[in-house]
C-alpha cells in the first residue's frame, strides 16, 4: 500500500537536439521535486502541484514563463488538477497575469467551481494570493523572436507540443494528475486547449489511474482522451494501458503523447511523435527520463 510514484513530462515532439539536455533536466527536477514531497508523507496532490511549479518556472518548457505566443504575441496560460480521492477538480484557462497557473488551479479545486477563465482568473488570482505577475514578465526573447520570425506556420503548430504535466500515487494510495500549458504557438486569442479540461488533458480517479497528457488539444477534446486513457490504466495496468491509450489517436491521425500510473503505483510513458520528455521515479522503480 505505500508504494509511492512520481512522474512528470515536458512536451512531446521532435524535440530539437540541442534543447534535448534541458527538457531532461528540467523533468529530473521536477520529478525530484514532487517525489521528495511524497517521501515525507505528503499528497499525490501536493506532490503534482510541486512538480508542476518546477517546470512552468522553467522557461524550457511551454507552461509559465517563456510560453508560446499566441496570434497577438502575448502569452495565455491553462492549467488544470485533479484528486483521485473525491475527483475534485480545478482549471484556469486563457490567463495572462498568473506566474503559476497550476497554483491557482489547485485553489479552485479547494473552491464552489472547478474553471475560470480569461480576465475573471487572473482577478481570481490576485485576490486569493496566487503567484501573480505582469504579462511582459511571461514572455521570453526566444519566444519573442519566434514569434516575430513566424517560424511556425499553422501546420507546423500542429507538431510542436512542450506542455508540461505530472502524475502521483501518495502513501495511502491516492491519485492525482495535473497539466500546464502554453497552449499552440500563435494561436488564436482566447483559444483553449485540452490542457485545463477534466477528461482532455487530464483525469485521475484512484479507481482507474491518473493521466497527463500531451498533443494536439484539439483532438485530445473531442476523444476524451486523458479519461479512456485512465480507464485503460484500470483495465489493464499502466503499461499495456498507455499502449492502448496511444492507439486511440490514430482514430484523428493526432500525435502526442502521455504519462499514466495504476493504482498499483506503476508508472509509464508513450509518445507517437518523434521524441518525449519525461521523468519517472517511484520506490519501486528507479529514475527514468527522456529525451536521451
Ligand atoms: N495540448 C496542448 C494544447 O493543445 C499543447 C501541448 O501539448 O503542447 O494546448
Amino acid at each position: 500500500m505505500d508504494r509511492i510514484t512520481m512522474a512528470v513530462h515536458g512536451g512531446a515532439y521532435d524535440i530539437p537536439l540541442d534543447a534535448r539536455d534541458a527538457h531532461r533536466r528540467g523533468c529530473e527536477a521536477a520529478v525530484a521535486a514532487g517525489y521528495a514531497v511524497l517521501e515525507r508523507g505528503g499528497s499525490a496532490l501536493e506532490a503534482v502541484e510541486a512538480a508542476v511549479i518546477v517546470l512552468e518556472d522553467d522557461p524550457t518548457f511551454d507552461a509559465g514563463r517563456g510560453s508560446f505566443l499566441n496570434e497577438d504575441g502575448m502569452v495565455e496560460l491553462d492549467a488544470g488538477i485533479m484528486d483521485g480521492r473525491n475527483l475534485d477538480a480545478g482549471a484556469c484557462a486563457a490567463v495572462q497575469e498568473v506566474r503559476n497557473p497550476i497554483v491557482l488551479a489547485r485553489m479552485l479545486l479547494e473552491s464552489d467551481h472547478v474553471l475560470l477563465v480569461g480576465a475573471g482568473a487572473d482577478r481570481y488570482a490576485r485576490d486569493h494570493g496566487a503567484p501573480v505577475c505582469d504579462q511582459a514578465w511571461l514572455v521570453t526573447d526566444r519566444e519573442r523572436e519566434r514569434w516575430s520570425s513566424a517560424q511556425l506556420g499553422p501546420t507546423a503548430a500542429r507538431r510542436w507540443f512542450d506542455t508540461v504535466g505530472a502524475v502521483a500515487r501518495d502513501r495511502g494510495g491516492n491519485l492525482a494528475a495535473g497539466t500546464s500549458t502554453g497552449g499552440m504557438p500563435s494561436k488564436p486569442r482566447g483559444r483553449v486547449g485540452d490542457a485545463p479540461l477534466v477528461g482532455a488533458g487530464l483525469y485521475a480517479d484512484d479507481t482507474q489511474g491518473a493521466v497527463s497528457v500531451t498533443g494536439w488539444g484539439e483532438a485530445f477534446i473531442r476523444l476524451v482522451w486523458a479519461h479512456r486513457a485512465a480507464l485503460l490504466a484500470g483495465a489493464h495496468g499502466a503499461e499495456d494501458g498507455a499502449v492502448r491509450a496511444l492507439a486511440i489517436l490514430e482514430r484523428l491521425d493526432a500525435r502526442g503523447g502521455l504519462i499514466v500510473v495504476d493504482p498499483d503505483g506503476t508508472a509509464s510513458c508513450r509518445w507517437n511523435t518523434p521524441a518525449m520528455a519525461f521523468a519517472i521515479r517511484g520506490s519501486d522503480q528507479p529514475l527514468t527520463s527522456g529525451p536521451a
